[in-house]
């Protein structure tokens, strides 16, 4: 299909090739339609998940006082809530809430859900077919010698923007693997400079993600005792992700927070590829059910999901294709092209999406930085951007039976320099209003 006849079949393509914020309800949102996994799906994730629970105990330390659980808080932002009503010349009536991934172990974001998890996933099949290991085992022996041994035989692959690399390489590398990770031109010198400190091989790229990913995918063929850990239609990773949804079911009971018809919850998620996002949508439709509504965010320059999802084409469009330049400055979400999965499972599953220019989401950094003493990432603050044109767009979900969760995806571990230019731009850009 042309450009031409992309727009005048679906308008808003026109405002996203102007690179005008917008808000895209889904029109298929909530219809019948068969997915590819299940519920039982999310819980063999959550068995595995609790079976390496011992092992993560003992080599991570710092998950030791969780017993190896890798769970992020829900908080309630009382005061952010009142600065963002002031800044955005708007009342929030429901309450709002961070969940903040930026705080998980390990990679300091959401990509500690999918990526740890993969690898969980290919140690435990590894060490399955060559040894005696059983299902009811202490998995902390996997954490000797003889494993070590065993896993060096074996390699993993991944492509990233930085921190899917992160939580892959450095528990790939943990466990013994032969780990390699190719890094996009957007990736943060620490990261790579952390990978390499933790025994991962750093292959640098001056391309786009897409490109990358390309490569590494060719690369990894070559050798059947590579794992590839393929962040554009990866199943475990997607899994990985959807396990949050049945911690955060208890998160709401523990804080008191409704789910039903006259209490609408909202989780607004950054998007990139659409890996992460997805997955914990998928999770919440099917753990917590049809009254909390997924919103994905992303970049006006780079709004890969929401055109791939708008135009139905899913993978088979970028954002190349409608002329846009696909830059940001938020990390983590300049993909140009969507994952196979994120469309094609979120077409009945998403409520819709919002995009939003640069300048907003540093604002929002440092709003949530003043009023809370919250460090996040700059793409991690995207869904302070989508509240306004949600509650706009949708007034019943202006209501003060409402909860709105901002899913903070990343950030705890960016370095202090990092932080503060961050933080002053934000400041600036407040400033100026
Ligand atoms: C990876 C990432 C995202 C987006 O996840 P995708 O799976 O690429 O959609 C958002 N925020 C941060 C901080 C990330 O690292």
């Amino acid at each position: 299909m042309d450009e031409m006849s992309l727009v005048t079949e679906y308008p808003q393509v026109k405002d996203l090739m102007a690179e005008r914020p917008i808000f895209w309800r889904n029109p298929d949102y909530g219809q019948q339609a068969a997915l590819p996994f299940s519920k039982a799906d999310i819980f063999d994730a959550v068995a595995r998940w609790e079976r390496f629970a011992p092992y993560l105990a003992k080599t991570f330390p710092e998950t030791a006082s969780m017993h190896g659980i890798i769970e992020s808080p829900l908080i309630r932002l009382d005061r952010m809530q009142a600065e963002w009503n002031r800044g955005y010349h708007q009342r929030l009536a429901g309450q709002l809430f961070l969940k903040a991934d930026s705080q998980l172990p390990i990679s300091g974001s959401i990509k500690s859900r999918g990526g740890i998890y993969e690898v969980l996933k290919f140690a435990e099949q590894v060490a399955m077919a060559h040894t005696d290991l059983t299902y009811m085992d202490d998995y902390s022996v996997l954490a000797t010698d003889r494993y070590h041994q065993l896993f060096s035989n074996y390699g993993v692959v991944v492509a990233s923007t930085g921190n899917l690399a992160l939580s892959v390489g450095i528990v790939a590398a943990t466990f013994g693997f032969h780990t390699t990770v190719y890094m996009s031109h957007d990736a943060r010198q620490w990261k790579k400079d952390k990978l390499r400190a933790n025994g991962v091989q750093v292959k640098e790229f001056n391309t786009d993600f897409s490109h990358v990913i390309q490569r590494a995918r060719q690369d990894a063929a070559a050798d059947p005792r590579i794992h590839f850990v393929d962040d554009e239609g990866s199943t475990d990773l997607f899994l990985g992700y959807a396990v949050a949804a049945v911690r955060l079911q208890k998160q709401l009971k523990d804080q008191h927070i409704k789910v039903d018809r006259q209490h609408p919850v909202l989780v607004y998620l950054p998007a990139g590829v659409g890996g992460s996002p997805s997955g914990v949508t998928f999770g919440l439709k099917e753990i917590i059910g049809p009254y909390i509504h997924a919103v994905f965010c992303e970049p006006t320059h780079v709004p890969s999901v929401t055109l791939g999802m708008m135009t139905k084409l899913n993978n088979n469009i970028s954002v190349y294709d409608i002329g846009l330049d696909g830059l940001t400055a938020a990390d983590g979400l300049a993909v140009g092209r969507p994952s196979r999965l994120a469309g094609k499972v979120m077409r009945t599953l998403l409520f819709g999406s919002v995009t939003f220019q640069d300048a907003e989401i540093y604002q929002n950094v440092a709003r949530l930085a003043d009023t809370q003493h919250i460090t996040v990432e700059p793409s991690a603050a995207a869904g302070f951007t989508a509240i306004a044109p949600v509650i706009r767009n949708v007034p019943a979900f202006n209501t003060e039976k409402a909860t709105h969760i901002v899913w903070a995806t990343g950030g705890q571990m960016m370095p202090e320099s990092e932080r503060v230019a961050n933080y002053r731009r934000g400041e600036s850009l407040l400033e100026k209003e």
